[in-house]
């Protein structure tokens, strides 16, 4: 039967979730530390303040008598304190011992509601921060599961939900203390009376249960939708020509019309179950003030004082165990944020198995060996854990070398591996067996984040940012270029063109660089890949989505740099391919042929078919 009292007091008090919560959300002690404290200094403020109600409401009663038959705690504290001051016990007197105190409760309301915010803020924040940090080292196929809109959602919407979560439970925190203090102080009048009340406040914690429950699923439903339309409206607006190519405006707001209705019926149902919180709990703490009057006066003979502060106190307290439920309402709503954060960053987590290592990487000297590295991608589950693909082995047995200075080109039909293996260098992804070492050294002892700015990476897909141009430019780098080192990579680059715009480097580039053609953004992208000044150049068909003539100017550009860098570059056109020290045919991620153009076109094997289909044209 105890046992059973303590387990539902603890599971009122939500004592076990709350400490989850806590060693989920990383507030530091000292700050648990000043929250409690202040929240406990301003229970005792307010328990001396009430307490000073009762030898008032005696000395009202039976005047200047009542500290001599006034027996008890409260009376002979009292007592004792205006014996200590050397105070006459007047109403005066009692009235403002009971009023400093209340005073300074407000003193302390005022802090602790400042410090409560710093700290819930502070949580936030640092959410945000470390699903962002977690987010930032999970490898790419984190990325490839995970829509954008999602991962936005949970970055902005989600923490700031969890922040809230928090700021919650610390007000429960409070609020707590504060109906614990009401029940000694009701002890302290009468045994029987708080036993009554308490099991009434229990009552209504359990009647309330259900709908708080319930109200906590429907917040994760809630959390749901918010995610998902989050992730619709980013992809559609991503893909904005092919919905009015389409015509399908009317299908695409109607989408969204749906998720918000959907929301719409989420947010009614939560409000009634809110609202029929206050119908249960209300007439049941009104039927606790009766019963506990009826016993108080029928059975116990209770002095109208003692009655009188005892209505008071309870009054209090019920209107703590309201706020109490309230607080139980809005953390259940939203606890989903708390728990997605708490998902998302431990799937990042997850996905994060690349390690850094530590020796520095300063240039490529002498060569780039691939040996018998082979790749799987990894098995793809769902958010909800079921397979979506099996994992598939994509290289298998590569084995190369590459000579520091050297210009190599990889060859292939589409889906052989050559970006799955170019992208193994700067270990966006890890091998899955072999090895690949530079001038001897195992990639994976490199410190990461030294490999990847020693290597110059440029893609089909230029990878500019909202931002102007110079912005662009110098992203990343860890020197301050001087306008003539800017002047001189942008011309290598043959990018000479952003000179003459009317704002320069100054010129803003638009959302995924829209105010540029194809040609002139690749060229942007590959003045900054110039500026960085890497002894390593990757290109993965960089200029498979240019017109001939802004292709040339890239293959120029990169002619300069032969025998300057190491280039390994994947490439279907003639006139990089002619030029490369050697070629890799790459097929089902396998290397099927090695050597030049010369030595491999004389042989009739999968380079000459290459070469037939005008693939390599
Ligand atoms: P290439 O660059 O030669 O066209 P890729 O390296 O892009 O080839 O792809 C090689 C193979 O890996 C393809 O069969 C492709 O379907 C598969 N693949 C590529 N990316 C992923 C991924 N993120 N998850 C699973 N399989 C992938
Ligand atoms: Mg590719």
């Amino acid at each position: 039967m105890l046992a059973r009292v303590i387990e539902l007091i603890n599971e009122y008090l939500k004592i076990n979730a709350i400490r989850r919560m806590f060693s989920m959300v990383n507030i530091r002690k000292s700050e648990i530390l000043g929250l409690v404290g202040l929240a406990a200094l301003f229970a005792v403020f307010e328990g001396v303040g009430l307490s000073m109600l009762l030898p008032i409401l005696q000395y009202a009663e039976s005047g200047e008598t009542a500290i001599t038959t006034g027996s008890g705690v409260i009376w002979s504290s009292a007592a004792n304190i205006l014996r200590a001051l050397n105070l006459p016990v007047t109403l005066v007197v009692l009235l403002l011992l009971a009023f400093i105190p209340i005073l300074l409760r407000q003193v302390v309301y005022y802090f602790n509601a400042w410090y409560s915010a710093i700290v819930a803020n502070r949580i936030g924040v640092r959410m945000r921060v470390n699903t962002l940090n977690a987010v930032l080292d999970a490898d790419p196929s984190f990325f490839d599961r995970q829509p954008v809109g999602h991962l936005v959602g949970i970055a902005v919407t989600q923490t700031e939900a969890a922040g809230e979560a928090v700021l919650w439970v610390v007000k429960q925190l409070s609020v707590s203390l504060l109906m614990l203090l009401y029940v000694a102080i009701m002890i302290a009048l009468s045994v029987p009376l708080t036993g009554i009340t308490v099991v009434f406040a229990l009552l209504v914690a359990v009647v309330v249960k259900h709908s708080i429950t319930r109200i906590r699923d429907f917040g994760i439903d809630a959390a749901d939708v918010n995610q998902r339309m989050m992730a619709k409206i980013v992809e559609r607006f991503g893909l904005m020509r092919l919905v009015k190519m389409r015509d399908q405006k009317t299908l695409e707001s109607r989408r969204i019309e749906e998720y918000s209705e959907t929301m719409r019926d989420i947010r009614v149902k939560q409000a009634r179950l809110g609202a029929s919180v206050e119908v249960y709990a209300d007439p049941l703490l009104m039927l606790s003030v009766f019963v506990t009057l009826y016993i108080g006066i029928a059975h116990l003979g209770m002095t109208l004082a003692q009655l009188g502060l005892m209505l008071f106190v309870l009054n209090r307290l019920n209107a703590k165990v309201k706020e109490f439920n309230t607080g139980r309402q809005m953390i259940s709503t939203k606890m989903a944020g708390l728990l997605l954060v708490r998902q998302t960053t431990a799937e990042a987590a997850e996905a994060n198995t690349i390690h850094r290592g530590s020796v520095a990487f300063d240039g490529l000297e002498s060569s780039l060996v691939f040996d018998d590295v082979s790749f799987d991608y990894p098995q793809s589950q769902g958010l909800d854990g079921e397979i979506l693909d099996e994992a598939t082995s994509v290289l298998r047995g590569i084995s190369a070398g590459i000579p520091a200075g050297s210009l190599t080109a990889l060859v292939g039909r589409s889906g052989g591996g050559k970006s799955t293996l170019v992208e193994l260098i700067p270990r966006l992804r890890d091998a899955t067996s072999g090895s690949i070492t530079l001038d001897g050294i195992d990639i994976r002892q490199f410190d990461v984040g030294t490999l990847r700015k020693g290597i110059g990476y440029l893609t089909q897909d230029a990878m500019l940012f909202n931002e102007s141009i110079r912005e662009n430019l110098v992203y990343g780098l860890d020197y301050e270029p001087t306008d003539d080192q800017i002047r001189d990579a942008v011309e290598r680059a043959y990018a000479g063109f952003v000179y003459e715009l009317p704002r320069g480097l100054d010129t803003m580039l638009g959302d995924r660089g829209v105010r540029f053609s194809g040609g002139e953004r690749q060229r942007i992208a590959l003045a900054r890949v110039l500026l960085e000044d890497t002894s390593i150049l990757i290109l993965d068909e960089p200029t498979s989505a240019l017109d001939s003539e802004s292709e040339t100017f890239i293959q120029e550009a990169l002619a300069k740099l032969h025998g300057e860098k190491t280039i390994i570059t994947v490439a279907h056109r003639l006139a990089t391919v002619i030029q490369a020290d050697q070629l890799f045919v790459i097929d089902d991620g396998q290397i099927i042929e090695r050597g030049t153009h010369e030595e491999l076109i004389g042989r009739d094997g999968a380079y000459h078919k290459l070469f037939a289909s005008q693939l390599l044209g």
